[in-house]
């Protein structure tokens, strides 16, 4: 667990909307789903941002790549409702092979300088080993690694892209960033009271899990900590960076 006396609660103030990008459908809901749904019940309107199309997600040889990425959007879909999110982009690049490119650089700054979020929600690039039994997947450091080339020096640089400009996509600079799965947090959003929807937001990712109750009953055990008094907390946890 994280150092207690290092973190604080997020604050929100001046923050409108939000941008969540992460590599695949159901990554927000394992990260952030908590933390979106405190903000959306604040009227932060949020988007995801899905850079790959989860086509690699499911063994089941009777499912075709192209069904499989259908399924993933809906069940996407079903669970930003859930949480309160109001739109969900989906990029389209192939599940696996998810590279900091200068051309998906381009469509997410574009998007940035579009949506104009306060802000941004990504995973931590350098994240290579998680505990001591996954190793993280390299679609989820590259989308951190692209959030943060898009961010900066993109994002608000009119220097970069000026055919962006001529279509009126002008600079913006984000205020606040979170990084999920840091090893150095230093702000955490209690999110015991939705946990369960938390849960059930993940569960929206049918195609995802062959044993759902099992798998809802290992994130209880993992999430779960114990309070001041005893009763039972679950966070969700940043590495906020701010840019005056
Ligand atoms: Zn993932």
């Amino acid at each position: 667990m994280a150092d207690k006396k290092k973190l604080n609660a997020p604050d929100w103030s001046g923050v409108k909307r939000v941008l969540v990008i992460v590599a695949h459908p159901d990554d927000a809901d394992f990260t952030c789903a908590g933390t979106v749904m405190q903000m959306a019940r604040q009227d932060i309107d949020v988007t995801y941002m899905i850079l790959t199309n989860g086509d690699k997600g499911n063994h089941n040889p009777e499912i075709t790549r192209n069904q499989l990425i259908a399924m993933r959007k809906i069940e996407q879909r079903r669970s930003a409702e859930l949480c309160g999110v109001k739109q969900v982009l989906f990029m389209g690049e192939e599940d696996g092979f998810l590279q900091p490119t200068p051309v998906i650089r381009k469509r997410v700054t574009r998007e940035i300088r579009r949506i104009r979020p306060e802000l941004i929600i990504c995973p931590h690039p350098d994240r290579y080993l998680v505990g001591d039994g996954y190793i993280n997947h390299p679609d989820h450091r590259n989308a951190g690694l692209i959030a943060l080339e898009a961010i900066f020096p993109a994002a608000d640089n009119p220097m970069f892209y000026p055919d962006m400009m001529d279509e009126g996509y002008l600079p913006h600079k984000i205020s606040q960033l979170y990084v999920s799965g840091h090893d150095e947090p230093n702000i955490e959003v209690d999110i015991s009271a939705d946990a369960e929807r938390k849960v059930a937001a993940i569960l929206c990712h049918v195609s995802q899990f062959d044993e759902p109750e099992k798998a809802a009953d290992s994130w209880r055990k993992r999430w779960s900590e114990t309070g001041p008094d005893g009763e039972p907390q679950v966070f969700e946890r940043f590495k906020c960076m701010k840019f005056g």
